[in-house]
């Protein structure tokens, strides 16, 4: 096995990881803002989180982990108003969508979700906290957080803090790169608002000290990893930590790990490009969990991952391939014996996978070491080379690779039919029909006839056969 090296945010530099106390992880990953479905690029972070918590249970590491649920924040407050509900019953839909999502996605749970709105207590308490050590002031019935108090105040994401202004205040959960500001701890309540009756105040909290009350009081003070989006680094985590290490005048988060940006073909996502994705969106095109979730995997997380649908079909291509040679391990007969060439090639597979992950979680390498594996071994396979006598090995090896990438379980189709598609309950409706249809006529128009024949096959696969005419249009009917 190899030492298991993490890149820090907070010091630039890759680190060899090793945690406080020994053989147990104290990990933080900041959880969805539940207003509306999670998008792939929430869920890039998500699977990485995933991926990481899985290869550390591999070797070894009892996890004590916690994702929060954001339940209350600028646009929930906002919606939640628009839409005349409470805050709870506004974001439930939502929570429940995100629980079925990373079911859905094999992200499993974390030892302990937590939701915002559960803690506002230990939140007013950290507050007070600062307000002795006088890191706060008042404005208005908000409390602020006075950053230059706070001598390392840009630490984590470099920010340059040259044209601070002493006493700017910002009062947006979410602001831009540019300015370093005074940011709200405790928010006064607005006319209609939801809001909290406390000791310091009727009010709500800010976001960035739901992250810091809640990492602190389920982690302690000084805890290992903290995971989250590049986006996160500012304003979000770098105030986490001046807000935590102010209160506490120890060091926050050993290992900052943050999972770069994800782009739709090329382009940065955004629903006004119309290239905007929840995954609910692509299990309704009919592409399957697995390949979304390795296709999300393969690309190490420190890296661009530029989402396509051609990447996605590759995707559905290497589940494939990996699930046949799991079957054939399991099904055929080979020759009796062993054959320690083969032996010592498994053994390799197993360490260079094990060397990838261990490397900052270069998913990349860990993948590559399994299909040149299955490459070279199914080609033993053909050849009659291969042996009964490694199947076991082999198979030791691909149960290994599943506990961290979790593809090979067959079970898209449960899956999918959970959350309302495909299934064998009959045919799809007419509107989903329509729509793969119109789908399928954008794409011939801009010449992607790989796009245009998936959804002619995903179509053909769930009963439906297009004819086209001469004059351009397309009919459909059922088989
Ligand atoms: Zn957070």
């Amino acid at each position: 096995m190899h030492e298991i090296q993490v890149h820090n945010t907070l010091s630039g530099k890759i680190e060899p990881f090793v945690p406080l106390e020994a053989g147990v992880v104290h990990m933080y990953t900041c959880g969805p803002t539940v207003y509306d479905f999670a998008h792939i690029g929430n869920f890039r972070t998500f699977v990485f989180q995933d991926i990481l918590r899985r290869f550390l249970k591999l070797r070894g590491f009892k996890l004590i982990h916690v994702m929060n649920l954001t339940d209350v924040d600028d646009r929930i407050i906002a919606n939640a108003a628009a839409a005349g509900l409470g805050i709870r019953e506004y974001t439930e839909k939502y929570v429940q969508a995100f629980f079925a999502d990373c079911r859905t996605m094999s992200v499993e749970s974390p030892e302990h979700w937590i939701r915002a709105t559960e803690n506002i207590q230990s939140m007013v308490e950290l507050i007070q906290k600062l307000q002795k050590k006088t890191y706060t002031y008042d404005s208005e019935g908000s409390i602020y957080y006075r950053i230059t108090k706070f001598k390392d105040y840009g630490k984590l994401s470099k920010i340059d803090l040259s044209g601070i202004q002493a006493g700017a205040r910002v009062d947006n959960d979410r602001y831009e790169k540019e300015s370093a500001r005074d940011f709200a701890l405790w928010k006064a309540p607005k006319p209609g608002e939801h809001f909290w009756e406390t000791t310091i105040g009727p009010g709500r909290p800010g976001w960035h000290i739901e992250c810091s009350a809640m990492a602190m009081k389920f982690l302690g003070e000084t805890i290992d990893i903290h995971t989250g989006g590049i986006d996160l680094a500012f304003p979000h985590h770098e105030n986490e930590i001046a807000q935590s290490e102010a209160a506490t005048g120890k060091p926050f988060v050993r290992y900052w790990m943050h999972a770069e940006h994800l782009l739709v073909e090329g382009e940065k996502m955004s629903k006004s490009l119309g290239n905007f994705f929840t995954l609910r969106d692509l299990f309704g095109k009919g592409y399957k969990p697995s390949a979304l979730r390795f296709a999300l995997a393969s690309v190490p997380y420190r890296r661009q991952l530029n989402f396509t649908f051609d990447g996605l079909q590759q995707a559905t291509s290497s589940v494939e391939r990996l699930r046949n040679f799991a079957a054939r391990l399991k099904n055929e007969k080979f020759p009796a014996g062993k054959q320690a060439a083969m032996a010592e090639r498994i053994a390799k597979a197993a360490s260079d996978f094990d060397a990838g992950l261990s490397d900052d979680l270069n998913t990349a390498q860990a993948l590559a070491a399994m299909f040149d594996f299955v490459r070279e071994a199914n080609i033993a396979m053909d050849k009659g080379e291969f042996r009964q006598g490694e199947v076991k090995t082999a198979q030791e090896f691909l149960a290994t690779f599943e506990k961290v990438f979790a593809v090979l379980e067959d079970n898209d189709a449960e899956k999918l039919e959970a959350l309302g598609y495909g299934g064998n309950e009959g045919s799809p409706a007419d509107a989903e029909i329509e729509k793969l249809v119109a789908e399928r006529q954008a794409a011939r128009k801009r010449k992607d006839f790989a796009e245009s024949d998936r959804i002619r096959e995903v179509l053909s696969e769930r009963g439906i056969i297009l004819e086209d005419t001469k004059d351009g249009s397309v009919r459909w009917k059922r088989k």
